[in-house]
């Protein structure tokens, strides 16, 4: 996996990753829970629905909206195992490590992070 700001810097040039924003219910429910609890739920999600080696409804099983976190995996493009072969090289059809799913937290929470900070753009 690479560093945050690389891979943050790389899906900055992809136009489709850079087309997900926070909605201001995004933003509520983030300031509502905290960054533990949103953490917490990414790290289930990422254990739900990237983690087996074959995830049900692989590319698929992530909504487009509902949770900003959701918005996060389409952004980093940590939305599904194909998704994740293709921009950070994790092969498919193994259980991903929990170092693997410790980065893409990473990167889900950096994303949230700079979306938060740009609040008023
Ligand atoms: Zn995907």
């Amino acid at each position: 996996m690479p560093t945050v700001s690389d891979a943050l810097a790389r899906l900055s040039t992809s136009k489709f990753r850079s087309s997900f924003h926070m909605s201001r219910k995004d933003r509520a429910y983030l300031e509502e829970k905290g960054p533990d609890v949103i953490r917490s739920h990414a790290q289930d999600f990422v254990r739900q629905k990237l983690a087996p080696a074959e995830p049900a409804n692989d590319g698929k099983q992530t909504p487009m909206s509902g949770h900003p976190v959701f918005k996060a995996m389409h952004a980093t493009a940590c939305c599904c195992r194909g998704c994740l072969e293709k921009w950070y090289r994790v092969p498919q059809h193994r259980e991903l490590t929990d170092a693997e799913q410790e980065a893409i937290v990473k990167i889900l929470m950096a994303w949230i992070e700079r979306q938060t900070r740009s609040e008023g753009n």
